[in-house]
């Protein structure tokens, strides 16, 4: 069984149970598929089996610092234990511009046997294919947020199931295309508001694409009601939803 696993649930501002919002899709065949990086990830992956040469690819949703400060320490820690396998890094070219600068910041031509990091520019266009595997087929759509970001919609080969994720974003069609008819659909609930969704506005989303579950992420945290959230998402769709927490596993 497929898992989606979330390693941070935190909208920008974390705290001491909360990561920055950020989750890896293990397959059972090919794949471990990285999406943002808003911790450091590896002992965390580690807790949940994944080892450093099992992740194949990273995909950033875009260049926010909640979103992609974990990644030079992913890299540099991936070389220090001795990673040999090229990783696979996807995103708009506004966010590949910006990771390869990060690279070049960091000097990483400088680290003796580096491994390859191949870079795959994504069209800011919707239903854009992004990976096809034995385990996942993925594709993205822009979102409606501060700069150019995307969403995602994972179909799993080995279930058939299809999982969706908003990204950052306001509630706009988009967003209801690629979460068409998802099994799981996991939407960020920071709050009503320009670039971003309210729990309500999440669970409209979800009712007008038809989705089965509704999961919420990248919330305010530390003095928040995050339970409040569930009631509130609960107002707009009648299916089950839930609140993601950091290392909550969903099979998928
Ligand atoms: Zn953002």
């Amino acid at each position: 069984m497929a898992r989606l696993i979330i390693l941070g649930s935190a909208a920008a501002l974390s705290d001491a149970a909360h990561d920055n919002t950020h989750f890896v899709l293990q397959g059972d065949h090919d794949r471990a598929v990285l999406v943002d990086c808003g911790s450091n990830p590896l002992s965390k992956l580690a807790q949940h089996g994944i080892g450093p040469d099992s992740l194949t690819d990273l995909i950033l949703t875009h260049f926010h610092p909640d979103h992609v400060y974990g990644v030079p320490i992913l890299l540099m820690q991936l070389w220090l234990v001795g990673r040999r396998k090229p990783l696979e890094v996807y995103g708009l070219h506004h966010c590949m511009q910006r990771f390869e600068h990060m690279l070049d910041a960091f000097m990483v031509n400088t680290w003796p046997n580096f491994f390859e990091v191949r870079i795959h520019r994504l069209a800011e266009q919707p239903d854009v294919p992004l990976l096809d595997s034995d385990d996942f087929r993925i594709r993205a759509w822009p979102t409606k947020h501060f700069i150019p970001t995307i969403g995602l919609r994972v179909e799993v080969k080995s279930s058939g199931q299809v999982f969706s994720y908003s990204g950052d974003t306001e509630p706009i069609p988009h967003i209801i295309a690629l979460a068409r008819d998802a099994d799981l659909l996991l939407h960020e609930a920071a709050g009503e508001g320009a670039g971003h969704s309210s729990a309500a506005q999440a669970g409209e989303v979800a009712t007008l694409a038809g989705a089965r579950r509704l999961a919420l992420v990248h919330y305010p945290v530390g003095d928040a009601d995050t339970e409040a959230l569930v009631a509130e998402a609960r107002t707009t769709f009648a299916g089950p939803v839930a609140l993601a927490k950091d290392h909550d596993v969903y099979a998928i």
